[in-house]
């Protein structure tokens, strides 16, 4: 069981890494898991730019974006856009937000992504925007009070993703595989659409055809194959987590009887 716990948070330092080594995250950013075990409680790194994330970097938070065991790390500001994200949506099992080159000239100029080729359609037939300064007027842009995320929650409605104006985006998986896939394709799509732009007039996808290629794409075979390919350049770069890297608690309990021990090893595994 303990195993399995290590192997979900390397996992998620995996899919840190990756979206950091294919473009969608920088030195900000964030991607998260709803906890396998709990659907109300979801984990998240502490404060860290997501190519260096690694397993023991990993906490557990509830919905209100609150650590589960105090911690003295640094956590990230806007770890509402995560649980306010599961609060609203019980389907989503991981988010990813993101500042990608490629979709911020969309959130600035205020023009929506549309699915332009196969993989595109990964993001959906359309892409809503979010802007903080209607309903909060100025404010320095991070979503970090639970009613500003609560409010992306609303744009974000049932869509894969919302695009936030002046700001970013964020995406949202039925796993981390679809995720890591969703959010990868949503950039190349972008770059795409802006170059298509340049020499002519884009035609999207129809929806038809954004329904079945984006089904097609959800496949577990397909995502199994980018994760695989993600994978292998990380590898390449020398960029993978490191495997021992599951940080060891800073207060180990003190002394206690066998069965005591025993009680809290189970409680531990458990959450
Ligand atoms: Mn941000």
């Amino acid at each position: 069981m303990s195993d399995r716990r290590d192997d979900i948070r390397y996992e998620l330092a995996l899919a840190s890494r990756m979206l950091a080594n294919e473009g969608v995250l920088d030195a900000f950013g964030h991607v998260s898991l709803r906890h396998p075990g709990d659907p109300n409680r979801f984990l998240l790194s502490r404060s860290r730019s997501p190519l260096l994330v690694e397993a023991g970097d990993i906490l557990e938070f509830t919905l209100d974006a609150e650590p589960v065991r105090a911690s003295t790390e640094r956590l990230f500001a806007e770890r509402v856009i995560h649980g306010c994200i599961y609060q609203a949506r019980p389907d989503v099992m991981a988010v990813c937000h993101h500042h990608a080159a490629a979709v911020l000239p969309f959130c600035i100029a205020g023009v929506p992504i549309v699915p332009v080729f196969h993989l595109g359609a990964a993001g959906g037939a359309s892409i809503p925007f979010w802007n903080q300064h209607d309903e909060f007027g100025d404010t320095n842009l991070l979503v970090a009070k639970p009613e500003e995320g609560r409010s992306l929650a609303r744009a974000l409605g049932p869509h894969v993703a919302v695009l936030m104006r002046h700001h970013g985006a964020t995406v949202v998986g039925g796993d981390l595989r679809e995720l890591v896939s969703r959010s990868t394709f949503m950039c190349q799509n972008a770059v795409y659409q802006l170059q298509a732009h340049l020499l002519g007039r884009v035609v999207p996808l129809t929806p038809g055809e954004t329904k079945l290629a984006g089904s097609l794409n959800a496949l577990p075979n397909v995502v199994g194959r980018t994760w695989e390919y993600w994978s292998h350049r990380l590898v390449e770069a020398g960029r993978m987590p490191p495997r021992s890297a599951v940080r060891k608690t800073k207060s180990p309990p003190a002394r206690r009887s066998a069965a005591k021990g025993k009680a809290a090893r189970r409680k531990r595994t458990r959450s």
